[in-house]
């Protein structure tokens, strides 16, 4: 039997405000879009925060059985600097910069996205569709909505009538946002737009002269409104109603917003049962933000090369602090937290080492089933991780207590407790053994550590000149070590 069939989930839903009980359209199967990247510079450590999340979930409703269609997409055309349809395109903007073809900017960025991912072990999507592969739907889709009588052409770009729509319809719903005081609180046009109304937004943009990425349409030859692709490529691959859509916070709104609309214009139904949005990642207290420059990189706080950490991080180290805390809730990313979740998940891998080597007993003084329930209670409970790992801390506590001959396990108890630690920590977590060491930064931090320790022993012996040696030569390949009140950490350069 599938675990679905007796684990439910629920779903926190941001469109209802409440957490449901999760029922997808069609049993045994889940439909699931989140936003992909803008790839027009490299991804922060915010944006890997909610692809994680989301390879969280993808990889729990795989964990019950569930067949996932997960479509993660790539923004390669389409997304104006800002919200109101104003501004450069990102790329072409990026591409005019640095004199290169918008098509290579696209690549750089998308190459570099996947080998993030990578590192920090996420699963593939299931479909990784582009913006600009999927114009000819978007095409179609404002069509529809123009002969439905929600959108309409002016100089050859075509926009979405928001007020019109919210005569029959409810604008605003997802971001509980009330037309009236949209209207209320955007500034008049200055004469220089085509919209009827500051709320509407574009669905077809003409192209100015100089704007590269351009295709013909009935309008112009032009390019999508940003929203308008991820209304084309969900409903092309999951149905004009699916199960689960995803996002950062800030997407809410206009994104989702007027992808709801969208939806609704041109097929009459809402889109998504179940929205959810993950929350923001911030350093230092403030949100992590390519425009104001407050961002770490993946690969900065992998090598520890950056003026905020004190030292270099493994990727599952980074996954454990970030499924340490609620993909609801803000997350400060310090280097205090790094230096906990580390201490926390070196003893959880420690006492996974312990597993295989332990001796059982006739009977055990833990109730592992219960335990095991508690652990997917946590995870139906909205994929809540933090209490999740809290569990697993319980179980860390009883494998050393076992070792120690303070409780006892039975052999059944024992593969029981495996099995589930093992499903948890490597396939719903995503985290990778150290110890194992299938990654090669991992290894790379267990070397250095070896060092460090001969060096401590060799002052100890007074032998300085050993010591000096080995942090000059470790300098000389670039891995600087520092000496702190709290022992020898390093960095890579
Ligand atoms: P973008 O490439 O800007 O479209 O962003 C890609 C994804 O990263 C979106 O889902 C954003 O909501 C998300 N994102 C951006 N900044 C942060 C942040 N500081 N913390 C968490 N997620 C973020
Ligand atoms: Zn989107």
């Amino acid at each position: 039997m599938q675990l679905y069939k007796e684990q439910q989930i629920k779903i926190y839903n941001s469109l209802t405000g409440k957490k449901e009980t999760f029922k997808p359209i069609e049993e045994g199967y889940v439909g699931m879009y989140v936003c992909g990247p803008t790839v027009y510079s490299n991804v922060h450590l915010g944006n890997v925060r909610t692809f994680m999340s989301f390879d969280m979930v993808f990889r729990y409703l795989k964990h019950l059985g569930y067949k996932v269609r997960y479509v993660r997409n790539i923004t390669d055309a389409g997304h104006l600097e800002n919200d109101a349809d104003t501004g450069e395109d990102k790329i072409t903007k990026k591409a005019r910069l640095e004199q290169i073809e918008p098509m290579e900017v696209v690549q750089q960025y998308t190459v570099d996205f996947h080998n993030i991912l990578n590192t920090f072990n996420f699963l593939p999507p299931s479909i990784e569709p582009t913006a600009t592969g999927h114009i000819i739907e978007q095409i179609e889709l404002i069509n529809t909505i123009i002969e439905n009588g929600f959108a309409y052409e002016v100089n050859g770009s075509v926009y979405f009538d928001v007020h019109k729509f919210n005569e029959t319809n409810e604008y605003g719903k997802l971001s509980k946002r009330k037309l009236e005081d949209l209207i209320h609180n955007t500034r008049e046009l200055d004469g220089q737009s085509d919209k009827k109304n500051p709320q509407d937004f574009a669905l077809w943009k003409k192209a100015e002269p100089q704007h590269i990425m351009r295709w013909p349409s009935p309008w112009s030859d032009g390019f999508p409104g940003w929203h308008l692709e991820c209304t084309a490529m969900s409903t092309k691959y999951l149905g004009d109603q699916f199960d689960i859509h995803g996002g950062g916070m800030d997407l809410k709104f206009p994104h989702h917003e007027c992808e709801i609309a969208q939806n609704e214009a041109a097929k009459g139904k809402s889109p998504v049962n179940y929205w959810m949005h993950a929350n923001m990642l911030q350093l230092n207290g403030q949100r992590m933000s390519k425009s104001t420059g407050n961002t770490v990189n993946p690969s900065e706080l992998l090598s520890g090369d950056n003026k905020f950490f004190s030292k270099a991080y493994s990727p599952s180290v980074i996954r454990f602090f970030n499924a340490q805390s609620s993909y609801r809730s803000v997350l400060d990313l310090t280097d205090e937290g790094l230096l906990a979740s580390e201490k926390g998940f070196n003893r959880l891998m420690d006492a996974i080492a312990l597993l295989n080597g332990l001796k059982t007993s006739e009977t055990s003084s833990f109730d592992v089933a219960s335990w095991k329930q508690k652990c997917y209670d946590a995870m139906n409970d909205d994929f809540n991780s933090p209490i999740l790992i809290a569990h697993l801390f319980e179980a860390t506590k009883y494998i050393n207590q076992i070792k120690e001959g303070k409780e006892t396990i039975s052999e059944a108890d024992l593969v029981n407790l495996k099995d589930t630690i093992n499903g948890f920590v490597f396939d719903v977590l995503g985290l990778v053994n150290s110890s194992n060491g299938d990654s090669g930064t991992d290894k790379l931090a267990g070397a250095v550590d070896v060092l460090i320790k001969l060096r401590q022993e060799a002052r100890a012996n007074k032998d300085f000149a050993l010591s000096d040696k080995i942090r000059d030569e470790l300098a000389e390949i670039g891995i600087q070590l520092k000496d702190g009140k709290d022992g020898t950490t390093f960095s890579v350069n």
